[in-house]
């Protein structure tokens, strides 16, 4: 079942598309061409290691920089063949001339010690791009924790080498409930309030405009990827979101004729830390945050099976939906979420849990 499931894995990742889309990605590019191209006491001379190189691109960028070797792994062969062609036709492919320095590995990484001539805890740098959607989607961590463990020096550097979970809640805009409310004039929200239902139970992966947030964001759960154990992906962890001040674009009038601010649910974003630990020169942050450009990750949205009312006022409010039932606004919301990889391989089970308000 593994087997068949990586084979699905791997397969996607031989589809030009989705590496145009990472290649085209600004945001991400940057942090890591920052890394990689602004840290020359790190990698030049170094022996460097990219898990997943897909395209090859960062490990174009190591040979760049000046590694004295790229070790460029890669489990899907279409990859494996495109990388090196791209490392040849740009003359960085390790050849008896000795000019380039990259070499492709086929393989998974957990699998290439008969293939590789190197020895165990040998790589200076350990490069990889193997965030997922909420960062732990795919669960391909996992794959770079063994890499670090087999083949990184004491001490070596892992680029990124912080990764944090962060959280936030959404107002009404980050919903479906404005467009279907006037649709050329006609009143669809029988269809906004539908998909409003539906998206309690599934997290949607979507774009969210800061403007839309209602709360203070909070980080949820911090990975330190030079010392995290691979059991460490797994996590429950707590949070506590306040009311914003500038929640005002989010008001709505509800049904006793009194401004609210509901929320919805909570979005859930990422960012990778390239800290100082290691990048020296010039230190650089991926971030995948509402607040900044947006990124092919997007943000992903939990919505709540009922909205909450938030508010610093004891006056009670009604709900949008139950005319007559009324509640007191919250002015914050305690919130306890756990990720956790699935028995499914690589997807992930998001449990969200309102523990108070
Ligand atoms: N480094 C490239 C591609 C990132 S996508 C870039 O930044 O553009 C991740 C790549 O890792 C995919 O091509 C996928 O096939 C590969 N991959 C995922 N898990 C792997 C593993 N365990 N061993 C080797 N390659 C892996």
């Amino acid at each position: 079942q593994i087997k068949k499931v990586n084979e699905n894995y791997f397969g996607s990742y031989s589809s030009f598309g989705i590496h145009r889309e990472m290649l085209s990605d600004k945001v991400r590019m940057d942090a890591y061409g920052q890394a990689i191209l602004k840290n020359p006491s790190l990698l030049n001379g170094a022996v460097v290691m990219d898990v997943g190189c897909g395209t090859g691109i960062l490990s174009l960028f190591a040979a760049k920089a000046g590694a004295s070797r790229v070790i460029a792994v890669e489990a899907s062969a279409k990859m494996a063949a495109v990388a090196s062609q791209v490392a040849k036709d740009n003359g960085l492919w390790l050849s008896k001339s000795k000019r380039g320095v990259v070499e492709v590995v086929h393989g998974m990484v957990e699998e290439i010690d008969k293939t590789v001539e190197l020895q165990p805890h040998s790589v200076d740098v350990l490069l990889s791009e193997w965030m997922g959607y909420c960062l732990l989607y795919e669960s391909m961590l996992g794959s770079v924790l063994y890499a670090r463990d087999q083949w990184l020096k004491p001490g070596g550097a892992i680029l990124p080498d912080t990764a944090t979970i962060h959280v936030a809640g959404f107002g009404k805009g980050a919903t479906s409930l404005p467009f279907w409310e006037n649709v050329y004039d006609f009143d669809m929200s029988c269809i906004g309030k539908e998909l409003v239902i539906d998206a309690a139970r599934i997290p949607i992966v979507d774009v969210v405009d800061s403007q839309d947030l209602v709360t203070s964001s909070a980080i949820l759960q911090s990975f330190d990827l030079a010392t995290m154990k691979p059991n460490d992906v797994d996590f429950t962890s707590t949070a506590s979101l306040e009311l914003k001040s500038s929640a005002s674009e989010n008001k709505e009038t509800c049904l006793n004729s009194r401004t609210c601010c509901w929320c919805y649910g909570v979005v859930l974003w990422f960012e990778t830390g390239f800290t100082s630990r290691f990048c020296g020169e010039t230190s650089a942050v991926l971030s995948t945050s509402p607040y900044t450009p947006r990124t092919h990750w997007s943000q992903t949205i939990l919505t709540f099976r009922e909205p909450i009312a938030m508010g610093y006022g004891k006056e009670k409010w009604c709900k949008p939906e139950a005319i007559g039932t009324e509640v007191v606004p919250a002015a914050k919301i305690d919130l306890r979420v756990s990720i956790v990889r699935s028995t499914e391989h690589r997807s992930i089970d998001i449990s969200l849990e309102v523990t108070g308000v």
